[in-house]
Parts: structure tokens; C-alpha cells; sequence
């Protein structure tokens, strides 16, 4: 009883402190003018040249992804009767729309932090154009049907409609299906806690809290979806919790970091360490 209480509080608090927060948006767009979330040129939420920026192209980013490589078994090599390497596999592949930074890096935090719907309106755009090409490219090699699944997000994001990876999920549903296939969004990955994540090794042991439900919506390959791939391991993390039952062939994002943070951060992390 007491608890269903305490619920409604929070579900009350949450949506005074949304509504405020639109008003304040609001009455800032009559006091100060809109800047654009790129480069902060006035009168515009994204300008020309951000959005010709923000479009970008997909390109293969998983070789990059530490969580992503795979080694092969004994047993592998054993049946192929090849000689052993040091060569990985990646479960499957991630593609990128750019690199996380600059003008690409600000309009996706912009995005994240601040409800726009200018600017989701410019974005969801450009994605779908992209999800156009990358139907084409889903239709040559997995088919005619997609359940396209977005990375999970706190569930007070999704209350405040900052769900970037569902939003980007609808998005590409849209264009993909401008190019004959059937992608439809399926939001079945919860996550369970919030971790405030700033190592490696953290960001690892995030996976274990995503969880997934209404397991039965899924029944075609499925492409993952998220704002920013940094390791890889949230998309791993959403492989694992898809289970055996359901394959992500693909996964897409908006940005990749570039791969010299990485290294650096990793760097850190070991001199940290030392210490
Ligand atoms: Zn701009």
C-alpha cells in the first residue's frame, strides 16, 4: 500500500519537474532565439551546414570495438584444420553515421538533454534518409522483415520522451520501410538499473542490468539501435539479453568515438592503476 503511494509521488514529482521544464523551453525560445545544437549560429535548431554534418554516412566501426571481438574456440580450429592465429569475429557488424565529436557530438548531447522538437524533427529526417540506404543494404543480405530494437534507456528518460535511441529507432523503421522492408520498432530491452559508468570495467559489468520482455513481439532478424557506440559493450550487453532465440544481425548508430579517446582512456585506466 505504502509503496503505491511513494509510486505515484514519484510519477507526480517527475511530471511537474517535465512540465516546468517545457514551460522554461518555452519561454526561452521568446526571450532567447533559437541556436543551432551544432555550431550555435542563431535562428535555427540545426543549420545547413551541421545538417549536411549531422547526415553523414554509415561506415563499418566494429573492428574498433574492444567488446565486440570475438577468438575463435580450439574446437573451431580443430574442425577447420587450420593453423591457430590471433584473428577475432565479430558477432555481428556495427555500423556508424560518424565520429563522436565536434559539431556531430553537441547536437547528439543537445538531443539527449533537451526536449527540441525542432531539432528531433530535423533529425528524424536525415536518419530516415540514412535508413533508406541502410534498408537496401539490410534487404541484400537478411531480407524482407526487420524488428528493429533500441538500446535501452532509463525509464525517467523515456517518461521525458529524451529516448534517443527510440526515437533513432523510429526513425530508421521509417526509411527502411521507404526501401520494401517490413521494420517495425520492437522496445523489448529494459534496463533495470542505472549505473553511473566511467571505466571500462564498468561499462562491462552495465550489460548484466538489461533485461528483456514481451519476448514474443520478435520474430525476424534484428537490427540494434543506439545513440553512440563507445566499446561496444551496451550492444553486446542487448545481444546477450536477446538470448539464443533471437540473432541481432546488425546494429547502427549515430556516432562512433573515435578511436584515439578510446586508446587514451584505456591508457588512463592502466596508469590509474599503477598508482
Ligand atoms: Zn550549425
Amino acid at each position: 500500500m505504502s509503496r503505491d503511494i511513494r509510486e505515484i509521488t514519484r510519477a507526480y514529482a517527475t511530471n511537474i519537474k517535465y512540465h516546468s521544464r517545457l514551460w522554461v523551453r518555452e519561454m526561452g525560445n521568446i526571450i532567447f532565439p533559437r541556436i543551432c545544437a551544432g555550431c550555435g549560429e542563431y535562428d535555427t535548431s540545426l543549420c545547413a551546414k551541421c545538417r549536411h554534418i549531422m547526415k553523414g554516412n554509415w561506415r563499418e566501426v566494429h573492428s574498433d570495438l574492444e567488446y565486440m571481438q570475438f577468438f575463435y574456440t580450439y574446437e573451431f580450429y580443430r574442425k577447420k584444420n587450420e593453423p591457430i592465429s590471433d584473428e577475432t569475429y565479430v558477432q555481428f557488424p556495427i555500423y556508424a553515421l560518424g565520429t563522436y565529436e565536434e559539431e556531430r557530438k553537441n547536437i547528439i548531447l543537445a538531443w539527449k538533454h533537451h526536449i527540441d522538437e525542432q531539432l528531433t524533427s530535423f533529425l528524424y529526417v536525415l536518419i530516415a534518409q540514412q535508413g533508406v540506404l541502410l534498408g537496401k543494404h539490410y534487404r541484400e543480405h537478411w531480407g524482407k522483415c526487420c524488428d528493429i530494437v533500441p538500446a535501452p534507456s532509463h525509464p525517467k528518460r523515456k517518461r521525458e520522451d529524451l529516448f534517443i535511441a527510440g526515437h533513432i529507432a523510429k526513425a530508421l523503421a521509417y526509411g527502411m520501410q521507404q526501401s520494401g522492408i517490413k521494420a517495425r520498432v520492437c522496445d523489448v530491452l529494459e534496463r533495470s538499473h542505472s549505473l553511473r559508468v566511467k571505466t571500462a570495467h564498468e561499462r562491462y559489468k552495465k550489460q548484466q542490468g538489461i533485461t528483456l520482455k514481451n519476448e514474443e513481439m520478435l520474430k525476424n532478424p534484428i537490427l540494434l539501435v543506439d545513440d553512440v557506440v563507445t566499446t561496444g559493450s551496451t550492444l553486446a550487453g542487448c545481444a546477450r539479453a536477446l538470448g539464443e532465440n533471437h540473432r541481432a544481425v546488425l546494429a547502427c548508430a549515430l556516432a562512433a568515438t573515435p578511436q584515439k579517446s578510446r586508446k587514451d582512456e584505456r591508457h588512463a585506466e592502466v596508469e590509474k592503476k599503477k598508482k
